[in-house]
């Protein structure tokens, strides 16, 4: 559906575990990252994970790999593929990175129908290790979002998918995610968009607790075939 911009969070939302936490947690990587946690931002922290693998002989295709067994949801994979083939643009803004969440889309064949990935940039350096940096660059100056973390703030995103849209070009938003950084991208939602959060997920309950404060019409859902049922619903009623 022309017009219909659909935009995903990614861990647990889209995969039903935090892809950071399940690589460190898989590869056997908690002792280090416990000691290491409250001294280093979360990406630098990722990418000193991601070189500690490559210390221990472990290659990106090990890392991907790992990736590849991260659980989803029943519907989840369906639901994408369903919005997609109904002509919505799919969106991710995700806090984890380029290889986790292009890695697990492709390993699932959904990467085609997402037309922007706006994560934490990612790249495999000459030497063959994987390398992770903030979406916002921390030498500049600070986004100034202070509801946000602040390597990203998901909200800037969303304004600059509204200026990117002529003028003529009406478009409706359908937002879903799970975490407290979904909270600053739903207060960007007008009254003719969706917000639809995880059910007692830290989203959910911000929400529910400064009602007021957001536009969107809520739908919430527990899991994948009640996201794929609720995103199909609200679709077809906006083509109607
Ligand atoms: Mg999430
Ligand atoms: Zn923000």
């Amino acid at each position: 559906m022309a017009g219909i911009v659909v935009i995903f969070d990614f861990d647990r939302t889209i995969i039903d575990s935090d892809s950071d936490n399940w690589v460190v947690t898989e590869m056997g990587l908690t002792p280090l990252f416990n000691e290491l946690r409250s001294s280093m931002p979360w990406n630098s922290l990722m990418d000193r994970m991601m070189m500690e693998l490559h210390s221990q002989g472990k290659t990106v295709s090990d890392i991907g790999e790992c990736l590849k067994r991260a659980f989803i949801q029943p519907g989840i994979i369906t639901a994408i593929k369903s919005a997609f083939a109904l002509g919505c643009d799919l969106r991710i803004i995700s806090d984890a990175n380029q290889f986790f969440v292009k890695t697990i889309l492709q390993h699932h064949g959904v990467l085609g129908c997402f037309s922007h990935i706006s994560t934490n940039p990612s790249y495999v350096d000459e030497e063959g290790k994987l390398r992770i940096f903030p979406y916002h660059d921390l030498n500049l100056p600070p986004h100034g979002c202070n509801l946000c973390p602040s390597n990203m703030c998901k909200g800037f995103v969303i304004d600059q998918i509204r200026v990117s849209a002529s003028e003529s070009e009406r478009r409706r938003f359908i937002y879903i995610g799970d975490g407290t950084g979904d909270f600053c991208p739903s207060l960007k939602l007008r009254s003719e968009d969706f917000v639809m959060p995880r059910k007692d997920f830290p989203l959910w309950k911000h929400i529910h607790s400064n009602k007021k404060l957001i536009k969107a019409q809520i739908h919430e859902w527990s899991n994948g075939e009640e996201l794929e049922k609720a995103l199909l619903h609200i679709i077809n009623t906006i083509s109607t």
